[in-house]
């Protein structure tokens, strides 16, 4: 048995910890949030759910299909992604993608992530700053000072930046900080500020969420979230507005994370343009929104993958997450840490044996 840290406890470090815990290994996970889920996020504001991070999530291999079920309360019952260019027009979309089943999970898609997270040793609010070589293994410092290993295998799961930075600053083999840093460069993200907006009256639509095809539109993505179990008291309305990178970029302090307008209290005016932008996707006027809450996420979704030392590790050090593929889906995650524990478990095997 190897002790093994893994850094992040989004949907790719805790599908690697599942399985380095099932292969017998001792795993500690690191998460400098106060929950596990990473960019799988529901917000609760009053009898609300608000998936701020992913939306729904594609199962297209057996493996994630059986993870799905396993999960136990998984639905498939959203209405067709509808798509939008950026002058605002609207159609029905790629039939092929509607008829692929979208799960989502009742009051919430953390479900997913507390599914994944359960039996697992996690450390929250425990952000690590740095790694120290420590005999063949490494020590995992955090930011409070703590010091915890050592580790035989340290697994980096944060978004590319953020692991860099760990990276970076760690007291590691040069050589083997280099080649990482390298590889982890070419990952780039979109930022996204994501926008609840809760009505008094539901609209009757042909669509769960539209997309927008050609990125020229300030909304990305515009979805009924009441269409989900769970996410909106009856006969009211959530719309979810993630918003687009340049959008998101010229609002960025304009809207903090939080909830606005509660108690009649005014609304900021980036919450009031988002209103007005997703009201005129939907085509009918639902009124003057009951409150808005705003997620902010700097590293929202990968578009550019890493270089291929992320996909093997060096000396100890491995990497995974959706920068890994370079894409923001949260079955390619899954399967990144999946893959990343194989790794990690064949390189312990060669050291045991060897
Ligand atoms: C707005 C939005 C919409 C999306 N929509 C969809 C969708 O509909 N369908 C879909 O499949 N995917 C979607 N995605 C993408 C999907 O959520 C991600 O691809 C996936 O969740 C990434 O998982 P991960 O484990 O790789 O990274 P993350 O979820 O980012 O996990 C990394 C974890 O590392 C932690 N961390 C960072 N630094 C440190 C540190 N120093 N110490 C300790 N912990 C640290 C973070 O807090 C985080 O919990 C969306 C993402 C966003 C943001």
């Amino acid at each position: 048995m190897a002790q093994i840290a893994i850094i992040g406890a989004g949907v790719a470090g805790l599908a690697a910890g599942r399985e380095l815990v099932r292969s017998g290994h001792s795993v500690t996970i690191f998460e400098k949030s106060g929950s596990a889920g990473g960019r799988v996020a529901t917000q609760r504001v009053g009898g609300f759910a608000i998936d701020h991070g992913a939306q729904l999530v594609k199962a297209p291999t057996g493996r994630l299909q059986t993870l799905v079920e396993e999960t136990g309360e998984a639905d498939d019952l959203l209405g067709p992604v509808w798509i939008f260019d950026g002058d605002g027009r609207v159609n029905p979309g790629d039939p092929v993608f509607n008829v692929e089943p979208k799960w989502v999970w009742p009051g919430g898609n953390t479900a997913l992530s507390r599914h994944l997270s359960r039996g697992l040793n996690i450390h929250l609010e425990t952000a690590v700053a740095t790694l120290r070589r420590a005999g063949t293994g490494y020590e995992v410092l955090d930011d409070g000072g703590g010091v915890e290993g050592a580790f035989a295998a340290v697994l980096l799961t944060a978004p590319a930046p953020q692991s860099a930075a760990i990276l970076a600053a760690s007291d590691i083999e040069a050589s083997t900080r280099a080649e990482l840093l390298a590889a982890l460069a070419p990952a780039r993200y979109r930022r996204c500020l994501s926008v609840a907006l809760a009505y008094a009256r539901r609209p009757e639509l042909p669509w769960y969420a539209m997309v927008n095809i050609d990125r020229r539109h300030p909304i990305a993505w515009l979805a009924c979230e009441h269409d989900k179990a769970g996410r909106a008291p009856h006969g009211h309305a959530l719309l979810l507005a993630q918003m687009g990178p340049t959008w998101s970029e010229a609002h960025w302090e304009d809207l903090a994370k939080g909830t606005y307008g509660l108690g009649a209290a005014p609304l900021p005016e980036a919450a009031i343009e988002a209103h007005d932008l997703a009201l005129a996707l939907v085509g009918e006027d639902l009124g003057e929104p009951l409150w808005a809450d705003a997620h902010r996420w700097r590293y929202a979704l990968c578009d550019a993958p890493c270089g291929a030392a992320a996909l093997e590790g060096r000396d100890g050090l491995y990497l995974a997450g959706d920068m890994e593929r370079g894409q923001g889906r949260v079955h390619l995650a899954i399967e990144s840490g999946w893959a990343a524990a194989r790794r990690i478990m064949a390189s312990l095997g060669r050291e045991v044996y060897a």
